[in-house]
């Protein structure tokens, strides 16, 4: 039995190594990439959400372009990520059709996960997708991504994609079936952990000591993931992929190794959002507004009589009551200058008053916490 019921988790962020999907020739496994869409599909079909982080486009694309990955240059695999990307998600693309589900693809770079304003637009767009039961295909937009700033690896951008949406889980997929004691391609004695419930410098440790995937990411990466999912309320599973169907495996009991969160996201984001150091300005509300966020809804404009600070979008605002004491914070959708112009309006005025279409909401009920006052 896996320590990770599936059916439990409603949002699943699974990544896919190179070595699965593609062979030593650079050719598309097409026949796993079926059988991996069957699996989405049956757990779509179960009412959960997914979304995939596919490596491959440069190794699919070293091949078109007849170049040696080994001895590339960088520009050169930048060339081979945008030739090998685009056959990479087509192939998902064709495979989902199977199952009428549509895909969509999204190339970040760290800006997109790193910078809290556009944070708040990839988080968004990829919300949308979900809504429409759409499979977001991701990858890191190797094309402009140069050494100093880049992921490197698909393991910490998918952690990222599933901080990003608040998934429950988020598996990685690769040619090992979890974390060992030590190497096991070395040593006899190397056993398999099945559960890892806090990352510690032993934990650490045997992720060195690991025989690590042929990708760019070994097992000290997948730990990493794991320890940023972890702080965000979602379990890591590290399973194998090198079988036909990994997911469907994984819910039948599969051996993995489970990295269990404590949290659940949302939790995990009040918490960061409580324990957040730079608060840079105020939003102060009326009543109303007050009584709409104690029953979970969102910072409407107009509920909002007066702003005070310096603050972008996705920067940390305090939310005062009319009294003027600090009910909570949140992340402010809209900077200073715009939260101004809008307080007080309706929704439908916003575009108006703007003079581009701007958001519904001054702060998302997932993007704030309130204190407990009394
Ligand atoms: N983004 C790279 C690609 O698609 C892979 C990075 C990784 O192996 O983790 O080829």
């Amino acid at each position: 039995m896996s320590g990770l019921d599936l059916s439990n988790h409603r949002r699943l962020v699974v990544k896919v190594g190179s070595s699965l999907l593609v062979d030593d020739t650079g050719q598309l496994n097409r026949n796993w990439l079926e059988n991996l869409a069957d699996d989405v599909a049956d757990l779509a079909n179960a009412g959960q959400e997914i979304l995939i982080v596919s490596s491959g486009a440069i190794a699919i694309g070293s091949s078109v372009l007849g170049i040696n990955k080994q001895r590339a240059r960088l520009e050169e695999l930048q060339a081979a990520a945008a030739a090998g990307q685009v056959q990479l998600v087509h192939a998902y693309q064709e495979c989902l059709r199977r199952h009428d589900i549509a895909a969509a693809q999204i190339l970040l770079t760290p800006e997109d996960t790193e910078n809290r304003r556009r944070f708040l637009n990839a988080r968004r767009t990829l919300e949308k997708l979900l809504e429409r039961a759409v499979v977001p295909i991701i990858n890191e937009n190797d094309t402009v991504a140069t050494e100093e700033i880049r992921y490197g690896d698909n393991d910490r951008l998918a952690a990222r994609i599933a901080q990003l949406v608040m998934a429950d889980a988020l598996i990685l997929l690769s040619d090992v079936d979890g974390l060992y004691t030590s190497d096991p391609g070395a040593s006899e004695d190397a056993e398999h952990i099945p559960i890892v419930s806090s990352i510690n410098s032993d934990t650490l440790a045997m992720a060195g000591e690991s025989r690590s995937d042929v990708g760019t990411g070994g097992m000290a990466t997948k730990v990493q993931a794991a320890s940023i999912a972890m702080h965000a309320g979602c379990s890591t599973v590290i399973a194998s992929g090198v079988i036909a169907h990994p997911l469907r495996a994984l819910i039948d009991g599969a051996r993995c190794t489970v990295f269990s969160a404590s949290a659940t996201p949302a939790v995990a984001r009040k918490q960061w959002l409580a324990g957040a150091l730079e608060v840079r300005g105020e939003l102060h509300l009326d009543d109303g507004a007050v009584g709409a966020l104690g029953s979970g809804g969102s910072l409407l404009p107009v509920g909002v009589v007066a702003v005070a600070g310096n603050f972008r979008r996705g920067d940390v605002v305090t939310l005062k009551n009319a009294s003027g004491a600090d009910i909570g914070r949140g992340l402010a959708e809209y900077s200073d200058e715009e939260a101004t112009r809008l307080a007080g309006l309706q929704s439908d005025q916003i575009e108006a008053a703007l003079g581009y279409r701007g958001r519904a909401v001054m702060v998302h009920h997932d993007e704030l916490v309130l204190f407990d006052n009394d």
